[in-house]
């Protein structure tokens, strides 16, 4: 299956299937030089097979980094820009990031930067990387905060090789089926309850699987066509993650997933959109539909609400003491809505005490 993303200067496909790893090399053959950016646990697991699919005449070096958000660092960047002078990498040189979104945005910045920027291709191996591999959006953090410095950089593929999400642990693919859920709350409403079909335990092995990967991604693909810097329609990719941001960063990251505390997110948005605009939404059904799949929906019991408030404020979508959620109006229908700090405070503490 192809998708193309059209950009306002460039213009790529997004490939999804079996077994893509090992057409990489004649995809991109016409680079002589290329570097293939991997992780600690990625690499044992399927970077051979993606090496033999170049053939002699290439160059082929590859760059292993820790698995894990602490690789997202000015330190890794810094090593990996000396790794691309190192393999002498020139202006017409290949980046590959295999790997999920950790690699795919670090390897992304450096491609974006060395020399000004030279060609990357994302090779996502989880599914989150579904959402982070689309958009051009690159970047790693800064002690004071995730994905403070970066750039827009779109790669010139996207090579989605669904057999290597047979190897993702189970909280990983809770992690980036929350982000469908997501896509599906603001764009397609069978996509939703085709999803809410799928039987405990049977997410990657559900028969629809790969058409709700390639739906998620049209999805975000369509949002980013429209607005590629995030002036408008783009903010609605942030539904879920108002609470889901603070929850993540208040338990410390490694203790749930990106995606785990975006579905309890998204559980709450809906129960402020209901509020608010008086619409009635599936809560109950995705809620019953989460647990059932294992997603850890009570795992931030004891965090205050006072604290998430606060976090809230911190995130870059707060302007003017107002904070700004996205909500929904039905499952298709998003919209963005100015809450102030006292109400915000008000609806999670009911919330947490009517509905958890
Ligand atoms: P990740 O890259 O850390 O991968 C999760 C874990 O799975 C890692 O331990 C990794 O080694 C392992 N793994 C990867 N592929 C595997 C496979 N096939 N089999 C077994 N294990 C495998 O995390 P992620 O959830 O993919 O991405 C999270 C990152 O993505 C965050 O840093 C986030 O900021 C970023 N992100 C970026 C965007 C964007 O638009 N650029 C969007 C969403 C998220
Ligand atoms: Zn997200």
């Amino acid at each position: 299956k192809e998708l193309i993303v059209k950009t306002n200067f460039s213009q790529y496909p997004i490939q999804i299937g079996n077994g893509l790893r090992h057409e990489i090399g004649s995809k991109v053959a016409h680079y002589q030089n290329v570097l293939i950016v991997t992780d600690k646990n990625v690499a044992p697991l399927y970077l051979d097979e993606v090496k033999k699919s170049f053939s002699s005449q290439q160059s082929v070096a590859s760059f292993i980094l820790p698995a894990g958000e602490a690789s997202k660092s000015m330190e890794w960047y810094s090593k990996l820009l000396d790794a691309c002078i190192a393999e002498n990498l020139d202006r017409k040189s290949l980046i590959i990031a295999l790997g999920g979104g950790v690699v795919g945005d670090l390897a992304g910045f450096v491609a974006a930067t060395y020399m000004r920027g030279i060609d990357y291709v994302q090779m996502p191996t989880t599914l989150l990387a579904h959402d982070s591999s689309v958009g051009g959006k690159v970047a790693i953090n800064h002690p004071e905060g995730k994905n403070m410095i970066g750039s827009f950089h779109h790669p010139v593929l996207v090579l989605y090789d669904i057999d290597m999400m047979a190897t993702l642990p189970h909280q990983e693919v809770r992690s980036g089926y929350a982000e469908i859920i997501k896509e599906a709350c603001l764009d397609d409403q069978e996509l939703f309850m085709k999803i809410l079909s799928i039987k405990p335990g049977e997410l990657i092995e559900n028969q629809g699987f790969p058409q709700h990967l390639y739906k998620g991604m049209a999805i975000k693909a369509s949002i980013v066509e429209i607005d590629e810097k995030e002036y408008g329609v783009r903010k609605y990719l942030n539904f879920g993650h108002t609470l889901g941001h603070a929850i993540e960063t208040e338990l410390g990251y490694g203790k749930i997933t990106h995606g785990e505390a975006v579905a309890v997110g998204m559980l709450f948005a809906m129960w402020v959109s209901e509020r608010i605009y008086g619409c009635s939404l599936p809560i109950q059904e995705l809620k019953t539909w989460m647990k059932h799949q294992g997603y850890p929906i009570d795992d931030w019991n004891e965090l205050e609400n006072q604290a998430l408030i606060s976090r809230m404020k911190k995130d870059k979508k707060a302007l003017d003491g107002m904070i700004h959620m996205v909500l929904l109006k039905e499952i298709g229908s998003p919209s963005v809505q100015a809450i102030d700090e006292k109400a915000l405070l008000k609806h999670l503490q009911d919330f947490r005490s009517e509905y958890l």
